[in-house]
């Protein structure tokens, strides 16, 4: 990572590789790189050396980049701490990859983080340091470096392999306790450069970013894929807020645009109210990922936020995370139904979750990937990586996927989601598909509670259009029925404001699950 920044700061110098809305700042390719040098020295001057983890707990903002550039410089692993972590993930996370430093904002300090941190250091034998930006601490590790401290920086970064670790992200626990999955320079460098190449990226893209830099989307995805290009990194809040990312994309020509499908909903909402406001005529490209994503946002992505070329991509912590994306020569109803091809130097099969054996075309069956991408194992935990990666190279996704003829793959779910209602499998994702098609549904969730006939009945927990009457059980069967089989018709309906996230800002189908056992009792 550290030589490819070293070539892009020398092809590309005094192009803008960093914008930070909020602050306004803007690196060229050069200073970033100088920066980078200088924050890597810091670190190094503080006593940490490669290999160590040091943990890094903040919103998104430049400085996160930065951090994230000059530990893979010298080859300390980050660790990508979520600010929406309570004390028990936090600890975790301290104590599983036996952190020895935190960085964080200012802002941290006196505040509940602190708080939460300071009960967590008794637990905590390897954390020696807490490092916050903008503090005099903080300009010191920034300032610039010695001759010889460059050396050593230099000695370092030459001492690397592709194959060491370097990042340790633990995954969003949409479907249980977060796993830390160990990734290396050769996976995350590989697929950042991989996506921005199917993206078709330049140094002339700018690429807003309100997806997190604690998580793959926003640190390889995102991050990588332009450094790996040229391209400028744009952010445009330290969380996630509509207007600001629009007002981003308007104020900097940002070319290309990411987000989860909740963020481009709550975008399409907000250019409903004033569809003038923001010119998103700079708009290309960009990426919708990390949970399923409906058809008909997409549609509306392409047409009302000018993103003709907007790509959809899978994939998961544990592979880097990309291994599927739609591309932009795709048919149009490829590109908007389905999560595209495998990637180019990886592998894809699916298989029969019980046997293992590949599954005809067209069947559904796990989602299995090999190759470049595939992490290196959970951190210090040898018998989860066991049970997730085979012995042939195969990392077990545990989502649920059908490939066609041309090896297009279409995501049906989650095993651990699928819902058995009467000894017929059923989908969630098929019928939440259909339920987008109710004009007065926004967004919907579908899981399956315990039934003493059925052995499971559907649950639909639905947001509705400002304004909308209510949408009861009825009215839904009156709307499905004829349209999609019977026994996917959901038998319970409950009607709610917003949907419970995990910390990556997806919608944990756990809780809804939990929650509705718990209103039907
Ligand atoms: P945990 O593993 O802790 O339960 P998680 O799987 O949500 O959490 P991530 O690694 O952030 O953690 O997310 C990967 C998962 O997100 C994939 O396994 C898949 O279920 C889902 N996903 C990602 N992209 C898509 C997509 N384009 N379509 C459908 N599902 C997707
Ligand atoms: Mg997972």
């Amino acid at each position: 990572i550290g030589a490819n920044l070293a070539r892009m700061a020398s092809t590309f110098g005094d192009r803008i590789a960093l914008i930070d809305a909020v602050t306004q700042k803007e690196w060229t390719y050069r200073e970033f790189r100088e920066d980078v040098l200088a924050l890597a020295a810091g670190f190094v001057r503080m006593g940490i050396s490669p290999g160590d983890r040091v943990g890094l707990w903040s919103p998104n903002r430049a400085e996160w980049v930065l951090v994230q550039y000059a530990t893979a410089e010298i080859g300390v692993i980050l660790v990508n701490l979520n600010p929406a972590y309570r004390q028990e993930e936090l600890e975790y996370a301290l104590t599983q990859s036996g952190i020895t430093a935190v960085i964080s904002p200012e802002s941290f300090k006196d505040s509940a983080y602190a708080a939460m941190l300071e009960k967590a250091t008794p637990n905590c034998p390897d954390l020696r340091q807490y490092v916050l930006f903008d503090s005099p601490e903080w300009d010191a590790m920034t300032s610039p470096p010695s001759d010889s401290e460059r050396h050593d920086v230099a000695g370092y970064s030459r001492s690397l392999s592709p194959g060491d670790a370097i990042n340790i992200q633990y995954t969003s626990g949409t479907t249980g306790f977060p796993k830390g999955a160990t990734l290396s320079h050769r996976n995350i460098l590989n697929n950042g450069y991989m996506v921005g190449e199917l993206l078709n990226y330049t140094e002339e893209d700018r690429i807003c970013l309100p997806v997190p830099f604690y998580h793959c989307f926003g640190m390889v995805m995102g991050n990588l894929a332009a450094t790996t290009h040229g391209a400028a990194i744009v952010i445009p809040a330290p969380t996630f807020d509509a207007r600001a990312t629009l007002a981003a994309v308007d104020a900097y020509n940002c070319s290309s645009l990411y987000g989860v499908p909740t963020m481009f909903i709550a975008e399409l909402s907000e250019l409903e109210k004033d569809s003038t406001r923001y010119d998103l005529s700079s708009l290309r490209t960009g990426i919708m990922a990390g949970s399923p994503c409906p058809e008909h946002v997409m549609r509306r992505v392409v047409d009302q936020m000018h993103m003709p070329e907007v790509s959809i991509c899978y994939g998961m912590t544990e592979t880097a995370p990309i291994s599927t994306q739609t591309l932009v020569d795709d048919p149009f109803d490829l590109r908007v139904g389905t999560v595209g091809q495998v990637g180019p130097h990886l592998e894809l099969k699916v298989a029969d979750p019980t046997t293992g054996q590949t599954v005809e075309r067209g069947a559904n069956g796990e989602l299995c990937v090999r190759g470049y991408s595939v992490m290196k194992g959970y951190w210090n935990d040898p018998e989860k990586t066991a049970q997730a990666v085979d012995a042939e190279g195969w990392m077990h996704t545990g989502d649920l996927a059908a490939m066609d003829d041309n090896g297009y793959v279409r995501i049906t779910g989650r095993i651990k989601d699928m819902v058995i209602r009467g000894g017929e499998n059923i989908y969630p994702r098929e019928v939440e598909e259909f339920l987008f098609t109710h004009p007065d549904i926004v967004d919907v969730q579908v899981v399956g509670v315990p039934d003493a006939k059925y052995g499971e009945e559907l649950v639909a927990w639905i947001r509705l259009r400002n304004g909308a009457p209510d949408v009861t059980a009825d009215e839904l069967r009156r709307f499905a029925t004829g349209k999609i089989a019977r026994h996917k018709i959901p038998r319970y309906v409950q009607v709610v404001d917003d949907f419970p996230m995990t910390v990556t800002g997806k919608v944990r189908k756990v809780e809804l699950r939990e929650a509705a056992i718990e209103f039907l009792n």
